[in-house]
C-alpha cells in the first residue's frame, strides 16, 4: 500500500507539504534529519517553513508512514517506513541505512530480562551499525 492511500484511509489529505517531505525521504539512502530534511527541500526551490517540516515529520511518524533510525552520532533521521518486521543497520562512516527483516529470535535475552526485571516484554527497538560493503572496500584500499 502506498502512503498516500494510507494517508487518505486515515482520513488525513495528501497536502503539498507531505508530498513534499515523501518525495525526499523516498529518494533519499540515508536517514535525514529535520533539518537535512528542509535543506534539500530549499535547494530543490520548494517553499517549506521548519516548522512545517517538523509537523509533517510527527504526523507521519505517529501514522507508521516514515519511521526514525538513528544516526552514528546518535540524532533522530527519518526514513520512508518499510512494511513488516523490520530493522536498520546504519553505516557508521556514510550513514547509508538499509533495512533487514526481523527474524531474529530474543526469545533467550526477553527471558533473561523479564526473570532479572520482572517486567512483562512486549517489544523491542533495535538498530545495527557497521561498514556498508562501499565503504569496507574503501578502506581496503587505503590499506593497498
Ligand atoms: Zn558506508
Ligand atoms: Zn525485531
Amino acid at each position: 500500500m502506498n502512503w498516500q492511500k494510507q494517508l487518505s484511509d486515515l482520513g488525513f489529505r495528501v497536502s503539498a507539504p507531505r508530498k513534499r517531505v515523501m518525495a525526499v525521504l523516498e529518494s533519499a539512502q540515508q536517514p535525514l534529519t529535520p533539518l537535512e530534511l528542509h535543506q534539500t527541500l530549499l535547494r530543490d526551490h520548494k517553499a517549506i517553513g521548519l516548522a512545517s517540516v517538523y509537523r509533517t515529520l510527527g504526523l507521519l511518524s505517529a501514522l507508521g508512514i516514515v519511521e526514525v533510525v538513528y544516526r552514528s552520532k546518535g540524532e533522530m533521521g527519518y526514513m520512508a517506513a518499510a512494511q513488516g518486521h523490520h530493522h536498520h543497520i546504519l553505516c557508521q562512516e556514510c550513514q547509508r541505512a538499509v533495512e533487514f527483516s526481523g527474524l531474529e529470535d530474543l526469545s533467550e535475552l526477553i527471558d533473561h530480562v523479564e526473570n532479572q526485571t520482572h517486567y512483562q516484554v512486549r517489544d523491542h527497538l533495535l538498530q545495527l551499525y557497521g561498514l556498508c560493503p562501499e565503504c569496507q572496500s574503501k578502506h581496503a584500499d587505503e590499506k593497498e
